[in-house]
């Protein structure tokens, strides 16, 4: 360790603060729980330390495009307090923490430039003192950075996840009934934006997407496929190789939005649909939000298959395009009849991944502002969830009922 720097595998003194006597009760968890995690040092050598209830196998490795380390960990829960991993140091300016998948956890830290990992390592928990991550960064050049990428590079892709993911929950149903396929934002590791409350945007968007699954299946009249219908993380593509390859008809994305406050405020719902330019720079700045979602997991989208970018880019499908903007005016109409606040500009569109599916109609729903109070409480609540779900229930509907031409779109 070089001199000047006192980095410490001992939580500061400072900590005392972080609800650290809840420990005890924490540890006879099953599973493995991170308890804490904090950053040490300084530019010259960044220390990220995180306690565990017992040491685990640990993979680290750095990934470019933006810089970023990522570690990775087997079936790990986190119990951290909250805020953690919101403020930076050192070579660090934040990180992230959660599950990537079943038994599979990951920490990915985003880095103000290349980095190296100098050391990694897990002490074994010894007395009352907790299992130790630690990870030792140091600074290096680009170049460095993409040899040592490279050279330590997992083999996951995208692209094998959507494949694994898309044989395993696919099986090739005859299909009779159109396929609506529901798509609940983030998960997992990604958050999503957080409301005035600490609320995230991925829970309110899963439990909305289970209300409009079970309305919908209630009718009898769709298949409905969720994307994800726990707290997992779902590659961007991932999602859109789920609408594939259940020959979906409809493709429903939730989310809810967040506006800095020194932008102003905003509130109410806004349907999106794909479209290579975007209707206005906010719309072209929230796909550009959406679309980080893989970079959020700390995935490597240089690893990405030409056929998975190629699929996304093909615009080409007029008629998909044409009956996505149908169903956006019908969901629109449908909400603003059902009493659901809308956005002064709510049907807009720009260029977001999941709506990329070059066969199937898709839309984007921000169901509300989580910046907002008052939305907050639309949006957490079950009463307005119903009607939200009912709205595109209805919408959903009309859509088949009016255009049955669209189940044979394909
Ligand atoms: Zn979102």
């Amino acid at each position: 360790m070089s001199a000047g720097v006192s980095l410490s595998y001992a939580a500061p003194k400072a900590v005392a603060a972080a609800p650290a006597p809840a420990a005890t009760s924490k540890i006879h968890r099953p599973g493995t729980v991170a308890l804490d995690a904090r950053l040490g040092g300084d530019e010259k050598r960044t220390r990220l330390v995180v306690d565990l209830s017992k040491k685990v196998e640990i993979s680290a490795y750095t990934v470019a495009d933006p810089y970023r380390v990522i570690i990775d960990l087997p079936d790990v829960s986190f119990d951290l307090p909250a805020n953690s991993g919101r403020a930076g140091r050192g070579l660090i300016s934040a990180f992230r923490y959660g599950q990537i998948g079943r038994g599979k956890a990951r920490i990915v830290l985003d880095a103000h430039g290349p980095v190296k990992i100098e050391k990694s390592f897990v002490q074994t928990e010894f007395e009352d003192q907790p299992a130790r991550l630690v990870v030792d960064l140091v600074p290096t050049d680009a170049s460095t950075f993409k040899k040592n990428a490279e050279a330590v590079r997992p083999v996951e892709t995208v692209a094998a996840v959507v494949s694994q993911k898309s044989v395993r929950e696919t099986p090739p149903a005859p299909r009779e009934i159109p396929v609506v396929v529901i798509d609940p934002g983030h998960g997992g590791i990604d958050s999503g934006a957080t409301g005035v409350h600490g609320e995230d945007e991925k829970d309110i968007v899963l439990a909305t997407g289970k209300i409009l699954r079970d309305k919908l299946m209630k009718t009898g009249r769709y298949k409905v496929v969720m994307t994800r219908s726990g707290d997992t993380f779902v590659p961007l593509n991932e999602r859109v190789a789920i609408a594939r390859a259940n020959k979906a008809s409809l493709f429903i994305s939730l989310h809810a939005d967040y506006i800095p406050k020194r932008e102003g405020d905003a509130r109410g719902a806004t349907i999106y649909t794909v479209s290579s330019r975007a209707s206005d720079r906010e719309a072209a700045r929230l796909a550009e939000k959406e679309n980080k979602a893989d970079l959020i997991a700390g995935l490597d989208l240089s690893k990405q298959s030409d056929d998975i970018v190629n699929i996304l880019y093909d615009l080409t499908h007029r008629e998909t395009q044409n009956f996505s903007s149908l169903f956006q005016r019908t969901l629109a109409g449908q909400m603003k009849s059902g009493g659901i606040l809308l956005h002064q500009d709510s049907m807009r569109s720009a260029g977001f991944v999941v709506l990329k599916a070059p066969d199937v109609p898709s839309v984007l729903v921000e169901l509300g502002y989580v910046s907002n109070a008052e939305d907050v409480k639309n949006l957490t609540s079950d009463a307005w969830r119903d009607k939200v779900a009912d709205s595109i229930a209805a919408s959903v509907d009309s859509f088949f009922a009016e255009h049955s031409a669209v189940a044979s779109v394909r």
